[in-house]
């Protein structure tokens, strides 16, 4: 039996961070519960930030998160409110369930005794959940696996909780030189790293990033580890700065012209207009990397493609990437993620934080048990 998986599932609806790949079928078969209930068989409701038909709800008694086959239970020290959170709160993905990707925690109990070995391990996550069956998994391309599901994005509920749920076979541990303030930044630091596997770098590029948010302030330090020419153009004088810091170029977008003269832009505004500009600033037969996930519900004017076909423009959509290379990054001090962080805020407080986040002049949001 072969079921699939819908993105607009609610993981309310079956009683939280147990989702779908409970019954997955790579999940199927006893759940050795021994390792990770109390033997008296009593719940454990969590704290936890939830979505619901773009409602943002804390629940001070979420279901208690239960391991399937191959999960661990992990109770986060760190999380990170990320662009995405905000873009599910206005609808994209239609998601409904426990919000939050980017974590750093402690393996508390696995539902499997051969994965014992991770109990008390501090990790970073991957956030695709996937079968190991499919054509995509099959040839290596996991991030695309067709059954897949997305920590706090499509089909699982996330890690704005007290503990949750993820597959053993997600997690990394941390090196002990890596402490929770720069771990937690993992998930979208590789993110960033993602669009140096997919370039091609050849003769000293220019390269613009686009956006002074948080992806665009990691992607610039990133990009700028490569040899290429690299600016990071965006809205915000005060988030610029941080750049002179880094020795990466920075201008305002109203300073800079629309010159069709960049080989290569990354677009990490976040913005549905990201990609006009990046369009106006690429140069013929350059290339545009787009990082925005922008809510369909958000997009108000249509996109004039034509100029992608005139300028013969390459377009490289990047999601998820090497958690490997981030971690290196991190524990070698390559990038600076201690600067981005703006506000620290308690789970408790988690809608509130949410809202700070998406203020302009705020970069990255932590939350905290
Ligand atoms: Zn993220
Ligand atoms: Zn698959």
């Amino acid at each position: 039996m072969h079921r699939r998986y819908h993105w607009g599932y609610s993981g309310r609806d079956s009683g939280g961070a147990r989702g779908s790949l409970a019954d997955h079928p790579a999940r199927v078969g006893q759940i050795d519960r021994a390792l990770n209930h109390d033997p008296r068989g009593a719940s454990k409701p969590v704290l936890a930030l939830t979505l619901d038909a773009s409602q943002i709800q804390l629940q001070p008694k979420h279901a208690e998160p239960q391991p399937g086959l191959g999960d661990a239970l992990i109770r986060p020290t760190r999380m990170g409110i990320c662009a995405t959170d905000l873009e599910l709160c206005k609808g994209y993905m239609g998601f409904a369930g426990v919000l939050g990707h980017e974590f750093v925690g402690v393996v508390e109990s696995v539902a499997d005794r051969k994965d014992g070995k991770w109990v008390g391990k501090r990790v970073v996550g991957t956030i695709n959940c996937v079968c190991g069956k499919c054509d995509m998994c099959k040839a290596g391309l996991r991030e695309h696996c067709r059954d897949r599901t997305v920590l706090g994005i499509a089909g699982r509920d996330g890690c704005f909780a007290e503990r949750f749920t993820l597959p053993v076979w997600n997690l990394i541990e941390v090196p002990e030189n890596i402490d929770d303030d720069h771990a937690v930044f993992t998930e979208p630091l590789a993110a960033a790293y993602q669009i140096v596997r997919q370039l091609t770098i050849e003769g000293r590029p220019y390269i613009t990033v686009l956006g002074d948010g948080r992806l665009g302030l990691l992607c610039a330090q990133v990009m700028s580890q490569l040899n290429a020419t690299v600016r990071c153009v965006g809205k915000h004088t005060e988030k610029l700065q941080l750049c002179e810091k880094w020795g990466v170029k920075h201008r305002l977008l109203e300073d800079v012209g629309l010159r069709n003269d960049q080989d290569i832009v990354v677009d990490c505004t976040g913005s549905p207009s990201g990609f006009t500009t990046a369009l106006g600033m690429v140069r013929p037969r350059g290339t545009i990397v787009m990082k925005t996930t922008v809510a369909s519900q958000a997009l108000k004017e249509p996109v004039d493609l034509a100029p992608l076909v005139v300028n013969e423009i390459n377009l490289i959509g990047s999601r998820c990437g090497p958690f490997s290379e981030a971690i290196a990054s991190l524990s070698g001090e390559k990038v600076d993620v201690l600067s981005l962080i703006s506000r620290r805020a308690k789970l408790a407080d988690g809608v509130d934080a949410l809202k700070t986040a998406a203020k302009p002049d705020v970069i990255k949001v932590l939350l905290e048990p």
